[in-house]
Order: structure tokens, then C-alpha cells, then sequence
């Protein structure tokens, strides 16, 4: 048996005011969100296991684009979406591909899509996105302390660009959320672009500068980090495959792993697209999907952007990191069990090379991963309902990098009963 002992050194901070006291806390999933969770667990005194059957960030978050976007907000399902996905299906190279026999199985959560599409449900979900990754910055700098946030995150701004000259419905929607949240953001014609990004080919009739996004040097390396200084802190991070969660009368008693059952008195399920899986069984039914998405990495790009560019053209992103540039995006119905379709990482080079014309993809590596997809783009931050002790903090779709620090608060604040740092209501499990 695998118990959890006393932390071994105290944490980076007692627990705080209001903290309902110390507990032992397991987390399920050692990605961007399980370990931000556990990081600010561990800060109110708690004695913090984070268990993952991968080392830590291996996940979905090893791969991401490493935009961190708190002006981004509007949810993915928007009015006007629906009329493109029909030339989106028919265009082997276009963003977004499903795989007929997955279908039967993903249409109830493309029908509830579609649903959140609607102007109003867009408007709510965009203040909910808001509030979760506004503070995002502040929040890694809270998480990492302002050395690990000086090496980890960059501040360099976000180039959004267009082939297209006049926007469409779903832009003009996003303009006008962005001009009511008060967000900085300049309009830009195809000479400030050359002249911000000299890189880049001709073709980009329209930009937008989003000065206050930025990006990580390094997803995986965050990630890693974060446990890293966990475990400094008294945490630990264990390496096992969570089979089930064993629930009394009362609540949590253990979580069961194929390293042996550890003892718990509070869960937390942080395993992304796979945390259905784990609470289906208690009956914790929301509509979680996975949202396959892939990436390239060149280790050798040659000359590369200033700044990450979202091409909203081609809905893919190119992030220099400190290893290299990364090109990433696409959506894939598949499930969670279907092998990759390396095809899909390789229209993201296809596409990109349109863009910079000069890239190496020399020792280039594809990859692809499991975004954890609610239909209204807003995850579940919240207690399982029926269940004491047992918590949830999964869903954040294509924007976990950026709403997972406010998570973490949010979750350790519901933990502890103390007043949220955000209102809680949107990410409710019961919303469906
Ligand atoms: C191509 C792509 C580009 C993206 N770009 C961005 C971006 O630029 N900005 C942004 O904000 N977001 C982006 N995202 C989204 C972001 O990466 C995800 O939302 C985020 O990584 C989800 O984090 P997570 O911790 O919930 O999941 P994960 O990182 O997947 O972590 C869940 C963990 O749970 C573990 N697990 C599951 N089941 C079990 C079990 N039974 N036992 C033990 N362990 C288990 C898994 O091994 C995994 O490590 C992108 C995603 C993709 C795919």
C-alpha cells in the first residue's frame, strides 16, 4: 500500500485564512491544470500527491501552441461557425476532420456545439472565459515566483493575421467582446505586418496586435517545473495509473493505482480528455469530448517570427520556443482511442510554409494530443456533485495553458470553503 505520509518539509506557505485545515490531498493528473491545482493545495497546508501515469506535462499539455491569452475569450462554437464546417469537411487540408466511425459516438456533443453557438450563450461564455483567464499572468507569476516566471513566460504580444480583407460575422462578433472588455488591440494593414514580422510572406491583408497575450518558452518545461518545485515544497508526484476511485459512505477513502491503493481525503480529477473515465462510475455525466489537435516542431527552423502568430486563416498557430518553432492546431474527432493521423501534422507544415517560405523542417517531430472539450468551451471547476470529496477540474479545451493557474486558485479556494477568487457559477458541473 502506498500511503500518503506528513509532508516531509513545510510548504511555501502555511495554510491560509479560512483554510478548513490540512487534509490529504490527491490529484489526478499531472498536466498544466492537476499540477497548478496541487501547487496552490500544497500552499494551504495540505499534504499533496499528484498522481499520473505519464511523467509530469506528458499529456495534452506537453504539446500545446504555448499561447498564454488572457485578452483571447470568446469560445470556439460561434455564430456563423456552422456555415463553414461543411467546406471545412470537404477539404482533406482544412482545419477540421472527423472520422466517420467515431461519429454515432461524438454527434451528441457536436449537436450541444452547435447549440453554444448562439449569440446569447456566446456572450455568457466569453464573461466566464474572461474572469478564468484575465488574471492569468498575475497567476503564473504567483505559481512560479518571479525568476520562474521570467525564464518561463514570455510577454512579447500575440500577432493574429488574416489572408482574408474584410471580417467576418465571427470576427466582428470577437471585436465587439473585445472593445466591451476594455482589451488592447490594434488594427494592423499588410505593412505594419511586414514590418513587425519581415519573416513572413506576402498575402496578409489583415492583422490584429494583441499586446497584452504572450506565450511560454517551453509547455513541457512549465509543466515540469511546477512539480519540480512541488515536490521542494513537500509535495509528492507519483508515477501510476489510476484505476478507480473508492468511494465510502462518507466520502473519498483511497484512490486505487497499479502501484497499490493511496489513502485520500480529498480527490481531485485533473486527467483532462480522460477524466470521464474515472468519474463516470460515481455519475458524473457532463459532455466531455476530446478536441485531437497536433503539432510540428522544428528544431531548425531558420529565421522565425518575432512573436507568436495565430493565422486565422488557416486556424494554426507558430510559436517560437526556445527549442525551436512550433506550428500547431487542428481539430480531429476521433476519440481517444484512434492512432494519430500524421497526415494532419503535416498540413500544418504545409500550411506554414505558405507563410515563411524559408522554414527547415529538418529534424522535425510530429506529435498529437487530447484537448479536454466541454461544448460551450467553459471546463468544470467544482465539487462532484453527490460526491464529498471528490472535486473536478477538466474541460479547458483549447485554452488549458492560459485558464489553468485561475483553476487552481479556484479549486484550492472550493477546497477550503473560503469566498472564490472568481465566481464559480459558469464552471458548475451541473450546468448540462
Ligand atoms: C495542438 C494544441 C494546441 C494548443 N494550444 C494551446 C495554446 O496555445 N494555449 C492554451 O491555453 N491552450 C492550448 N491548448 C490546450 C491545452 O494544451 C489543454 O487545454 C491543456 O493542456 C489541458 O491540460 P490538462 O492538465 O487538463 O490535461 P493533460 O495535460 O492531458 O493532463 C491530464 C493528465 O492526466 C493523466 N491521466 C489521465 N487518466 C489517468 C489515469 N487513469 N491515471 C493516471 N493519470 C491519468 C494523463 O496522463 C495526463 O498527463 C492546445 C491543445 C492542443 C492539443
Amino acid at each position: 500500500m502506498i500511503t500518503s505520509a506528513s509532508p516531509a518539509q513545510p510548504g511555501p506557505a502555511q495554510p491560509g485564512p479560512g483554510t478548513a485545515g490540512a487534509r490529504r490531498v490527491v490529484v489526478i493528473g499531472a498536466g498544466i491544470v492537476g499540477m497548478s491545482c496541487a501547487t496552490f493545495l500544497r500552499r494551504d497546508g495540505h499534504d499533496v500527491t499528484v498522481i499520473d501515469r505519464l511523467p509530469p506535462g506528458e499529456g495534452t499539455s506537453f504539446g500545446n501552441a504555448g499561447m498564454i491569452s488572457p485578452d483571447t475569450f470568446t469560445p470556439i462554437a460561434m455564430p456563423g461557425m456552422l456555415r463553414k464546417v461543411p467546406k471545412w469537411l470537404s477539404d482533406p487540408t482544412g482545419p477540421l476532420a472527423v472520422r466517420w466511425s467515431y461519429l454515432p459516438q461524438a454527434l451528441p456533443w457536436l449537436v450541444r456545439w452547435i447549440r453554444a453557438g448562439r449569440l446569447d450563450r456566446v456572450e455568457a461564455a466569453s464573461k466566464a472565459l474572461r474572469a478564468l483567464h484575465g488574471p492569468a499572468f498575475a497567476t503564473y507569476r504567483s505559481l512560479l515566483g518571479p525568476d520562474g516566471f521570467n525564464d518561463l513566460v514570455r510577454l512579447r504580444g500575440q500577432l493574429y493575421l488574416w489572408q482574408t480583407g474584410e471580417p467576418s460575422e465571427t470576427d466582428r462578433i470577437a471585436d465587439r467582446l473585445r472593445t466591451e472588455q476594455g482589451v488592447r488591440a490594434d488594427v494592423i494593414g499588410p505593412d505594419e505586418i511586414r514590418q513587425m514580422e519581415p519573416t513572413l510572406a506576402p498575402g496578409f491583408k489583415r492583422g490584429l496586435y494583441l499586446p497584452d497575450n504572450g506565450s511560454t518558452a517551453n509547455p513541457h518545461r512549465l509543466v515540469n517545473t511546477l512539480a519540480r518545485n512541488l515536490e521542494g515544497a513537500g509535495g509528492r508526484v507519483l508515477r501510476a495509473a489510476v484505476t478507480a476511485i473508492d468511494i465510502g459512505p462518507d466520502g473519498v477513502r483511497r484512490v486505487e493505482t497499479d502501484a497499490g491503493p493511496v489513502e485520500a481525503d480529498i480527490v481531485v480529477v485533473a486527467a483532462g480528455a480522460w477524466s470521464l473515465r474515472l468519474t463516470q462510475k460515481f455519475g458524473v455525466r457532463v459532455p466531455l469530448e476530446t478536441e485531437r489537435g497536433y503539432h510540428v516542431m522544428l528544431p531548425n527552423p531558420g529565421p522565425v517570427p518575432n512573436r507568436p502568430i495565430s493565422h486565422r486563416s488557416g486556424s494554426f498557430s507558430i510559436t517560437p520556443m526556445e527549442h525551436g518553432l512550433r506550428l500547431a492546431g487542428t481539430v480531429e474527432i476521433a476519440g481517444l482511442d484512434a492512432a494519430p493521423d500524421e497526415r494532419r501534422a503535416l498540413i500544418l507544415l504545409e500550411q506554414a510554409r505558405k507563410a515563411l517560405p524559408t522554414l527547415n523542417a529538418e529534424g522535425m517531430q510530429t506529435w498529437m494530443g487530447h484537448r479536454p472539450s466541454m461544448p460551450d468551451s467553459l471546463p468544470v471547476i467544482d465539487r462532484a456533485p453527490g460526491v464529498p470529496g471528490v472535486f473536478l477540474a477538466f474541460g479547458h479545451g483549447h485554452t488549458g495553458l492560459t485558464g489553468a493557474p485561475v483553476t487552481g486558485r479556484l479549486l484550492a479556494d472550493l477546497v477550503a470553503g473560503r469566498k472564490p477568487v472568481i465566481d464559480p457559477t459558469p464552471y458548475r458541473a451541473t450546468r448540462f
